[in-house]
């Protein structure tokens, strides 16, 4: 095999890609080209290279996700030793060690009384058995009307049809038939640009408000669930008011509404603890889902944790005979369970919790300075996720398109100066491995400020700003 990893070199792996591959987000009217896509060959630590031999810090951490960093070989290990051990085992009838222990492990450090652990192949299949939890559980109890899912504009929660059909982001929802009766969608708690949004005591009001009057105008006993990420990544890295998720889930509470925290990005440190439900938003839930950061990325596994509490409603004597008969082949995958395990353990050696609860502090001042910068709206984060949004009229309600080409040229001179940022509309999005290092966070920021300031003179200069 080449550098690549396969029997091809990188001209041919092109080609092939651009012949036979559909990738997410496919722009279908650049099928055949590379669509602006980049073919990374190998990776380590926080940095990753792509086929030209250009290495570069992977702002992003892959989606979110390489938490550990790449190239980790105890990680590496763990699933070869499990492939060799048993590749594989039907969870339909049967266990297999690591995703008993993996659950064992989860049940430990997730709050409150959330106890048991149900395995899925990815984020949008823990989100969607969650959410088919919720409809199972109504059912059981005999009250079939409390389905409605209240979400947020801007939300994401994955590409099921009824994930997708929960997630707000509008980019997401053209020509797929994502309009469902029992979806309903409230506002982004997002303070910049919204008209609501000056004062953040206010701010809460208004949205807790909105809340409350759409359960009353629904109905509560027509509602099963609250859908909602702690920190709305994909959306823009929105950090909703203080106290949001505690208001909240007392309203829920009252009404006998699941709570799901949907914990895909949030979850495994990304905010300094496993989950950042408690202690970073003071919530427990009923249901945390999280995939992603369970594996690093190495491999890929899902799943929700629910409460004792919720459970307790629908098994033993109360069950009525029922099954919760959701699932995957691949639920509980023991080499993917195994990789979890490895990763927990190297993010425990590594006290890489504690290590993001020291530098993300640093991260967030960082990236708040760049909030000086004329083209900069809005710099917004928590932990080791952050944002800068590019907002070249101050004026505007939206983002512009030209906002969002601004943003687009930023991420390409970062690239070009070592630095993968995530474009996200008229953001630049950065959550990089908890691994990173205080330099390695100056010379991330420095690259961002210095292609900000680049693009903004540009765009002076061409009478734009
Ligand atoms: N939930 C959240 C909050 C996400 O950010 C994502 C993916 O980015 C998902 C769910 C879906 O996860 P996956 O892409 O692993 O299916």
């Amino acid at each position: 095999y080449s550098e690549t990893g396969s029997q091809w070199n990188v001209a041919e792996l092109e080609d092939a890609a651009h012949r036979h591959l559909i990738s997410p987000a496919e722009e279908l009217a650049k099928l055949g080209t590379s669509g602006g896509r980049t073919l990374f060959t190998s990776a380590d630590g926080i940095y990753i290279t792509d086929s030209r031999g250009r290495r570069m810090i992977d702002g992003p951490a892959g989606m979110w996700c390489t938490q550990v960093g790449y190239n980790c070989k105890p990680i590496a290990d763990a699933i070869a030793a499990q492939a060799l051990r048993i590749c594989y085992n039907s969870p339909w009838y049967s266990l297999n060690g690591p995703s008993a222990g993996l659950a064992r492990r989860i049940a430990e450090f997730a709050p409150g009384d959330l106890n048991h652990v149900f395995f899925t192949t990815g984020g949008s299949s823990a989100v969607d058995s969650a959410l088919r939890f919720m409809q199972f559980f109504n059912n059981v109890l005999g009250r079939p009307s409390k389905k409605t899912i209240i979400c947020r504009i801007d939300g994401y929660h994955g590409s099921t049809h009824l994930t997708a059909a929960c997630s707000g982001r509008a980019g997401n929802r053209p020509n797929f038939d994502l309009e469902m009766d029992n979806v309903t969608f409230i506002s982004a708690p997002n303070r910049y640009r919204h008209p609501q949004g000056g004062d953040e005591a206010a701010f809460l009001e208004f949205l807790v408000a909105e809340f409350e009057e759409r359960i009353e105008s629904l109905g509560p006993q027509n509602i099963g669930a609250f859908l909602a990420e702690p920190v709305l990544a994909s959306g823009g890295v929105i950090v909703p008011p203080k106290g949001y998720h505690r208001r909240f889930l007392e309203i829920c509470r009252k009404h006998d509404i699941l709570y799901i925290s949907d914990e895909v990005v949030t979850g495994f440190g990304r905010c300094g603890e496993w989950f950042a439900s408690e202690p970073a938003f003071d919530i427990v839930p009923d249901i945390i889902t999280f995939a992603k950061g369970v594996t690093s990325g190495y491999v890929p596994l899902g799943g929700f944790v629910i409460s004792d509490a919720v459970l307790g409603r629908i098994s033993g004597e109360n069950a009525k005979g029922s099954a919760y008969t959701n699932g995957y082949t691949y639920s509980g995958h023991p080499v993917s369970c195994a990789a979890a395990l490895a990763n927990i353990e190297v993010i425990e050696q590594g006290g890489l919790l504690a290590h993001v609860r020291e530098v993300a502090p640093y991260f967030q001042e960082q990236l708040r300075k760049l909030g000086e910068i004329p083209l900069v709206g809005d710099v917004r984060g928590i932990g080791l996720l952050g944002c800068v949004e590019c907002a070249t009229d101050p004026h505007s309600q939206a983002a512009t398109d030209f906002d969002k080409a601004v943003a687009a040229r930023i991420d390409r001179l970062c690239y070009e100066n070592g630095l993968i940022v995530r474009p996200i509309g008229s953001m630049c999005v950065l959550s990089p491995a908890l691994i990173i290092k205080k330099e390695e966070i100056d010379t991330m920021i420095s690259i961002l400020r210095e292609s900000i300031e680049k693009v903004q003179a540009e765009i002076r200069a061409e009478g734009r700003f």
